[in-house]
């Protein structure tokens, strides 16, 4: 390995081992043998060669913010740190794209785009890197306008467990749509490194609106906040982002944000476009909310405020930490059809209550996508029970509304069993084969998703 990045491209030390076996979950993961930082694809594809060659797992790594273990090395092996690659390349601003490498993060690519008039909206609240953002098809608050991570990447490099070089959509092409034989791309985003490394990602951007307003409103329920979600989405406002936080989580922010918001179900929202057209999809939502017993709309009109609303918002997973000092959380992450969110956050709820649990609510109400930040002492067994039924249930309740067990987060350790269940042993037994066909000794990511 040392031959081919170099010594300092190789570290076997402790704390950086430690440091590549974890994510920002509560999952225990076991620590890669060594840690690799190659530099190109060629590097990369040369390092592949030597795993594949000795049979070592290979773990791909981004920056760790994940949330479902998808980074510990549950077979040990070599942990692809991919941050020595960090070039933003290819920017064509007439055709909406840009080609980045692993270890560029969203807040990276958009400083770099600030004076071009565009940007990439998906936003998953941390500053993740964008190829670990297509490796767990992430998403978050800018996705019920722009899409998630599967509409945004036009193509990917990625090197296979044998070292071979992939372009999913073939070698430099970066049209914005395609109807060119079976979408590789798509198979490689959400694959989480089990299919293969990726080591470039050309994404779609989008033209940095003209205007932009924030708004906060309260609600008396839960099912008036949604059902104002549902309408504002039938009357065809192209809302940008529209954020449900229940009473817990609004409490939460308000301390930990020195926030005053009423203590009751509350959605954030965001519009985008012309001052015309803000000005009109403004109106209409007002209109909207007020008819579902909705508060008065608190602005957020300059970019200062507008910051600091988004930040309390994004800052909503320490915000619910700090509820109890000194404890861990835990996300769910499910998604339903959107006629079915009112009924599964109202169960949600009192199913918490009922097992003394604290969990705020926290959705992409827009998409149907909620989590429940679970706050819990990892050291009291009887509590982490707890916490693991209630996920379960949790999980197995949105199945049955037609769901799914993960919205955004990805399957990694510990979603295995409930995918199983989600897809049924079909097409279970179509993803083995593909995974086979692609890393037939079962060496990328070993332990995840199947
Ligand atoms: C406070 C907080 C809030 C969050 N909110 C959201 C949210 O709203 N929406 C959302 O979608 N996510 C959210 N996340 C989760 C997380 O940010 C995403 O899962 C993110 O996409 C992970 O990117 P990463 O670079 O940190 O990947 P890592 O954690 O490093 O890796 C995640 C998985 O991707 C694989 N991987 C990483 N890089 C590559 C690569 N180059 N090639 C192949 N495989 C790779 C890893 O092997 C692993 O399986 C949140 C996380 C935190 C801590």
């Amino acid at each position: 390995l040392r031959s081919i990045c170099g010594d300092d491209g190789v570290s076997q030390g402790e704390a950086i081992r430690e440091q590549h076996g974890k994510d920002e979950s509560m999952h225990r993961c076991r620590p890669p043998d060594v840690v690799v930082f190659p530099r190109c694809v060629e590097e990369v594809s040369a390092l592949a060669r030597v795993c594949h060659k000795h049979h070592l797992p290979i773990i791909p790594f981004g920056t760790g913010t994940g949330l479902e273990g998808g980074v510990g090395a549950v077979k040990g092996g070599v942990c692809f740190s991919l941050r020595k690659m960090g070039q933003v390349l290819d920017l064509h601003q007439e055709d909406f794209d840009v080609t980045v490498e692993p270890s560029v993060t969203r807040k990276a690519l958009n400083a770099y785009l600030r004076d071009t008039g565009l940007w990439f909206p998906v936003d998953p609240g941390a500053d993740a890197s964008l190829c670990g953002m297509a490796a767990t098809s992430a998403s978050g608050t800018n996705a019920v306008r722009y899409g998630t991570m599967r509409e945004s990447v036009l193509n990917l490099e990625v090197v296979l467990a044998d070292g071979t070089i992939l372009h999913t959509a073939g070698k430099g092409r970066h049209p914005r749509k395609t109807s060119a034989g079976y979408n590789l791309t798509n198979l490689f985003v959400g694959s989480e490194g089990t299919l293969g490394i990726i080591t470039k990602t050309v994404l779609r951007l989008h033209g940095i609106p003209e205007a932009t307003v924030s708004a906060v409103c309260s609600f008396p329920s839960v099912q008036t906040a949604v059902d104002s979600t549902v309408q504002i989405l039938q009357a065809g406002v192209p809302i940008a982002r529209i954020e449900f936080l229940d009473d817990v989580m609004i409490d939460a922010c308000n301390r930990y944000s020195a926030l005053s918001y009423q203590v009751t179900p509350t959605l954030f929202l965001e519009f985008h476009g012309s001052e015309r057209s803000v000005e009109e999809q403004v109106k209409i939502t007002e209109n909207i909310t007020q008819s579902n017993g909705g508060s008065d709309f608190q602005w957020a009109r300059d970019a200062e405020t507008r910051n600091r609303l988004w930040k309390a918002r994004h800052d909503a997973w320490y915000a619910s930490l700090a509820l109890r000092p000194g404890c861990k959380a835990y996300a769910t992450d499910v998604c339903v059809p959107l006629s079915r969110l009112p009924q599964i956050i109202v169960e949600t709820k009192d199913d918490l209550i009922e097992n003394r649990l604290t969990g705020p609510i926290a959705g992409h109400v827009g998409d149907g996508n909620f989590h429940c930040l679970i706050v819990l002492d990892p050291s009291d067994p009887e509590e982490l029970q707890r916490v693991h039924l209630f996920t379960d249930r949790l999980a197995r309740r949105a199945l049955a509304m037609s769901g799914t067990c993960t919205g955004e987060h990805g399957v990694g350790l510990g979603k295995k069993a409930l995918l199983r269940e989600e897809l049924g042993p079909t097409t279970i037994q179509v993803m083995q084969l593909l995974k086979d066909a692609l890393d037939p000794k079962n060496l990328m990511n070993p332990g995840k998703i199947l």
